[in-house]
């Protein structure tokens, strides 16, 4: 007869198999494989001139300094493994054109020095690569840009190397029919209207506008939400850009939001009592804007439900986006930590009884 402690050990050998094999491979195929397909399948044909873009948003790798030495190194290990298998995941399954990293993905605020930062940026570039032939566009974040309390020169040299390592933080990007806006925010942020501020932003929409595009169906791309600005801003950016789309991340959450110029403008001319002169309409025409608030799709940010983003845009300038849901690593972290406990009380369990049979 088998002894109860060869079936016990048993019992935990083959039920820790499962709950790898359950955790590392069956959820994703037995469900989110599933959504991914439906969710692929919802977008239309990737030939035909359509253009398809695969949304990565709030990466936010992780240092593993500022946690005691062993769990620091595993949650840095799990984090990394976790974003590279699903981005893999995601390229294979998308096939995207264009790869647009939304930003922050430096996890932590106040990276103190440039070594740092460079020891991030080739981290990230090693976790995420694109291969020949896809388009990756690089938006700048704010903890990218050196967190919320740096010094101003601390977060010039973080631009200038943004700018060195990944691409410009402004600038205009054509791909086939569309024409991508890249815009920081991050300087005007809750910031108040102020004419330096504001000629600023007027010279660089500007400039933008000015230049000549193929490119006929106009996105924003930023990683601070458009409604972060102040009113008169975002007006502005509308009004003169006349973007159809946008795209945002460093919510963390998935959001969607229509912009109305004309009610826009309505409302700020309330607000700031100005007679009706027939000034809140713009002369061009209404103008609305889809934006779309990308999820982070790093777990380890906290956020219980992430994603990638995947848009398709076809040469008639409609847009139809998805999300790619990802497994909860949380719940998978739980069911391995429960798992650990129960072999360890059974083992404590053992140790005591025979400890009480040699008395
Ligand atoms: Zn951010």
């Amino acid at each position: 007869m088998m002894r109860s402690s060869t079936v016990a050990n048993s019992i935990f050998i083959i039920s820790g198999f499962l709950v790898v094999a359950y955790n590392e491979h069956f959820e994703f195929a037995s469900h989110h494989g599933i959504q991914w397909t439906t969710a692929l399948d919802s977008l239309p044909d990737r030939s035909d001139g359509n253009v398809r873009l695969l949304f990565v948003a709030d990466p936010q790798l992780k240092r593993s300094s500022n946690q005691p030495l062993l769990l620091g190194s595993f949650m840095k290990w799990d984090a990394d493994r976790y974003l590279t298998k699903y981005f893999r995941l995601a390229m294979s399954a998308v096939k995207p054109h264009v790869v647009i990293f939304m930003g922050d993905f430096v996890g932590e605020d106040n990276v103190a020095n440039g070594d740092e930062f460079l020891s991030y940026a080739d981290r990230f570039k090693a976790m995420f690569s694109v291969p020949d032939g896809v388009l990756p566009i690089f938006i700048a974040g704010d903890k990218d840009l050196g967190g919320g309390d740096q010094e101003r020169a601390v977060k010039m040299e973080r631009a200038e190397q943004f700018e060195n390592y990944f691409s410009p933080i402004n600038e205009i990007i054509e791909y086939k029919h569309i024409r991508f806006y890249k815009i920081d925010f991050l300087p005007y942020l809750h910031a108040i209207p102020e004419p330096k501020l504001d000629t600023k932003l007027q010279k660089l929409l500007t400039k933008f506008n000015s230049m000549p595009s193929e490119g006929e169906t106009r996105v924003l791309l930023s990683h601070h939400a458009i409604s972060d600005i102040m009113l008169h801003r975002h007006i502005t950016i509308m009004q003169t850009l006349h973007p159809s789309y946008a795209f945002s991340g460093h919510s963390h959450d998935s959001g969607f939001v229509v912009h109305d110029l004309q009610k826009l403008m309505k409302f700020f001319n309330n607000i700031m009592n100005k007679p009706k002169q027939g000034n809140d309409v713009d002369p061009r025409g209404n103008i609305k804007m889809d934006e779309y608030k990308v999820p982070t799709c790093n777990y380890a940010t906290g956020v219980p439900n992430t994603a990638y983003g995947v848009a398709s845009i076809g040469t008639d300038g409609e847009l139809h986006y998805a999300l790619l849901w990802l497994p909860s690593r949380f719940r998978q972290l739980r069911c391995y930590m429960f798992y650990l406990i129960a072999v360890g009380l059974y083992t404590l369990w053992k140790w005591c009884r025979r400890r009480r049979q040699y008395r």
